[in-house]
This record gives C-alpha cells, sequence and structure tokens, in this order.
C-alpha cells in the first residue's frame, strides 16, 4: 500500500481528495492510526440502553420514516414506567426517549415522565432530536433556552443527534423538506450544548447523496463541535429498508467502512467514533473498529426494525469486542 501523509485536521477539499482518490484500506489504515493514538489500541466500549418510542404520530412526514405506516399510538405514562422498569432489570445504563413530531403532547407529559425515568427510576435520558425540541418550544410558545431548561431539570441528561440525516438542501429536499433547515438544526444544537445537554451526531447515508454532500454534512457538524465541544460522539449510519415509497441504494460494504475512516479523520475534535452492529451486522461491525471506530454503540434491549443484526445482550457484545481482539469496557449511555 503506497503510504499518504494524512493532515490531522482535513479541510472540505482535502476530505473530498481522499474520498476519491484513497481505496478504503488506506482510509481505514490511517483512521485506525488516529484511533489508536485518541483511545489507544486495546478497548472497545459499549453501552445498553433501552429506546422507547413514546409516539409514532408526525406531523413531519420524512419520506424515509416508517412511522407513517404504522396504528398511530402514544405511550401512557404507565406505559413507559412499565417498560423502564423491565429495562431496568435487564441492566440497561440508560434510556433513549425519542418519538414524532406529535403536538397534541402537552409539554406536563414530557416533563412527568422525565421526572419518573430519571428522579424515581434513576436512569440517565438521552432524549429528543432537534427538531422535536424545536416543536415543543414553539408549541408551548416558550424560547428554546427556558424549554432546555425545564427538560435538563425535570431528568434530561442528553441529546442526541436524531434528524439530521444529511444536511445539505439538495438532500433535505429529497429526504424531508419540512424538518428543520442545517442551520436550524445546528442552532438547537449549539442552545442545547450551551445549556449542557451534550450528546452524539450522526449521518445516514444510502440515498441520493454525492461525496460533496457527505462532506458538507459532516462540516455542519464539525463547525458546531468547535463553537461547543458538545458532540462526545459521531455514528455513521445507512438508511434501512422502512418503507416501500423511500428508494434506498446498496451501500457496499468497502464504502461504508470508507465513510467510517473519513469520519474519524475529518472529526479531530470528536472524541468518539461508534459503529452501529445493529444496523451494519456483525462482521462490518468488526472491520469498522479497525477503521477508525472505537465503540459498538449500544446493547439495544428492544429495537423491532432491526432486531436480527443487533447484538441482544450483554454477554454478546463482550464477546463480540472480545473476538474482534479488544477488551470490552462498559461505559455509561453519557460517556
Ligand atoms: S421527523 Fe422523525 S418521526 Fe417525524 S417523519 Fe421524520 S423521521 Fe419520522
Amino acid at each position: 500500500m503506497r503510504k499518504r501523509n494524512l493532515p490531522q485536521s482535513l479541510n472540505k477539499s482535502e476530505a473530498l481528495k481522499l474520498w476519491k482518490n484513497c481505496s478504503w484500506t488506506e482510509l481505514a489504515a490511517a483512521a485506525h492510526k488516529m484511533r489508536v493514538e485518541i483511545h489507544g489500541k486495546k478497548n472497545v466500549s459499549y453501552t445498553v440502553f433501552r429506546i422507547i418510542n413514546y409516539t409514532n404520530v408526525c406531523k413531519i412526514g420524512c419520506s424515509f420514516c416508517s412511522f407513517k405506516k404504522m396504528q398511530p399510538y402514544v405511550l401512557s405514562i404507565d406505559e413507559i414506567v412499565s417498560l423502564a422498569r423491565t429495562a431496568k432489570k435487564q441492566g440497561a445504563n440508560g434510556i433513549f426517549f425519542q418519538g414524532g413530531v406529535n403536538p397534541n403532547i402537552p409539554l406536563g407529559y414530557y416533563l412527568e415522565v422525565l421526572e419518573l425515568l430519571n428522579k424515581k427510576l434513576k436512569f440517565p435520558v438521552r432524549g429528543f432530536s432537534p427538531v422535536e425540541l424545536f416543536h415543543i418550544a414553539k408549541n408551548n410558545k416558550i424560547p428554546l433556552p427556558e424549554l432546555l431548561q425545564k427538560l435538563k431539570a425535570a431528568g434530561l441528561s442528553s441529546v442526541p443527534g436524531a434528524g439530521a440525516e444529511i444536511m445539505t438542501a439538495k438532500m433535505r429536499r429529497i429526504l424531508s423538506p419540512k424538518k428543520l433547515s442545517a442551520k436550524e438544526w445546528c442552532c438547537v444544537m449549539e442552545e442545547c450544548h450551551k445549556q449542557g445537554l451534550k450528546g452524539s451526531a450522526n449521518i445516514v447515508v444510502g440515498s441520493s447523496e454525492s461525496p460533496e454532500d457527505i462532506i458538507e454534512h459532516l462540516n455542519y457538524i464539525r463547525e458546531v463541535q468547535n463553537k461547543t465541544g458538545g458532540f462526545q460522539s459521531f455514528i455513521p449510519w445507512v438508511f434501512q429498508p422502512q418503507t416501500d415509497d423511500f428508494p434506498i441504494r446498496h451501500v457496499r460494504s468497502d464504502e461504508y467502512i470508507k465513510l467510517v475512516a473519513l469520519c474519524r479523520l475529518f472529526f479531530h475534535n470528536i472524541p468518539s467514533i461508534e459503529v452501529s452492529v445493529l444496523g451494519m451486522g456483525k462482521v462490518l461491525g468488526e472491520l469498522a473498529l479497525y477503521a477508525g471506530a472505537n465503540d459498538i454503540s449500544s446493547v439495544v434491549l428492544e429495537e423491532r426494525v432491526m432486531r436480527s443484526y443487533g447484538i441482544a445482550s450483554i454477554e454478546e457484545a463482550e464477546e463480540f469486542i472480545r473476538n474482534a481482539g479488544f477488551n470490552a469496557v462498559r461505559r455509561g449511555i453519557n460517556y
């Protein structure tokens, strides 16, 4: 393999050149070197959480979302507590709380749920995409900083980077024209970080994105991180088949590994790169651990859509990490 000098902090055109001109093995080798410099070569981390999708009612209508095909529901507070109690017995580290943009849910519902999950059941809660937060604030006619303070006081501890997919204007028109623009998404995230609600960010590929769209998206995230330092991790995802209305393309294994590696190399300022074994399967998951990823995200205790791929128990996660050649280190949901 021909050696290249890869800069530590890539600008957009350097990143694009790497994407277009390097092989996946070259990028993986460089990214693994950087991962070892940041995290050492022995450990891979994981956590255990329960996803609770509290409602599938959503007025945004993204083209790829399966929610619109399902019977509409809103979980009652008792149902949520019951799911969380079961997760506690199964050894979960936290609750991942997310749903659609449902204007009929009062603010009191969210505050009561957070109080119960966090104060009573002692769970850290990662929850609400920027689009949910934006609309909850709007529906309740309160400024976003005030909403975030209320949610945080009730028990919210971090915010996932959901709802970003790929934020260029072209991809927004294809995927989710009614969602937040890149500027709005970034503003909400900056405010979350300012209020002490750190979290993650991601990208989802497998539609009609171009390499330029990918790099532009990564750059939006990096610019937020330069201002706030609030992203603890970044997760490259691939669209999963959810609805026949949305054509997805097959993302080849080498393209996915290249993406993981590019993310590691591009995000000199984000500590962790996660590979979702849930979405990508064990073979690609293992390869990604040698291409820049240092974390396998979570053992998801219940995920109907993709359960067949996932790691369903703590033992299975630890065995997977050991078989890949690393020590398994369990972390909290908020790192
Ligand atoms: S905003 Fe989220 S829940 Fe609503 S349609 Fe889009 S992906 Fe689905």
